[in-house]
């Protein structure tokens, strides 16, 4: 089972992030996704998901910017957090709005620690 969540704290300890354009990695408190992630704000106007994000500040998750309504970056834009995540199987990757840096990198999520 991958556990991309374990990478991306490690690989912020360790500073495996640290060397990208990136100033913002304290602001990441969870990475996480409780339960079955989907858009709410897709849920409740109704619309279309194309692939979902994750806030790594508070937890929001939201559609991307292939999405119709892009509500990841109205995430952004409302609250000024910076970094979200894909939650999608198999991508681990960062973004940085701010900054507009693509964090990769993370470890492998099969590592068992
Ligand atoms: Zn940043
Ligand atoms: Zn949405
Ligand atoms: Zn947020």
């Amino acid at each position: 089972m991958s556990r991309p969540t374990d990478g991306i704290r490690r690989a912020v300890f360790q500073g495996s992030l640290r060397r990208r354009d990136c100033s913002h990695l304290d602001r990441i408190s969870v990475t996480a996704v409780a339960g079955t992630p989907e858009c709410g704000a897709c849920r409740d106007e109704g619309t279309r998901t194309v692939h979902l994000r994750m806030c790594l500040t508070c937890g929001t998750v939201a559609c991307c910017d292939s999405s119709p309504t892009k509500h990841a970056r109205r995430h952004f834009a409302q609250t000024g957090h910076p970094l979200i995540r894909s939650v999608e199987p198999g991508e681990e990757w960062l973004w940085c709005y701010p900054d507009r840096a693509y964090l990769t990198g993370l470890p492998s999520g099969d590592d068992p620690r």
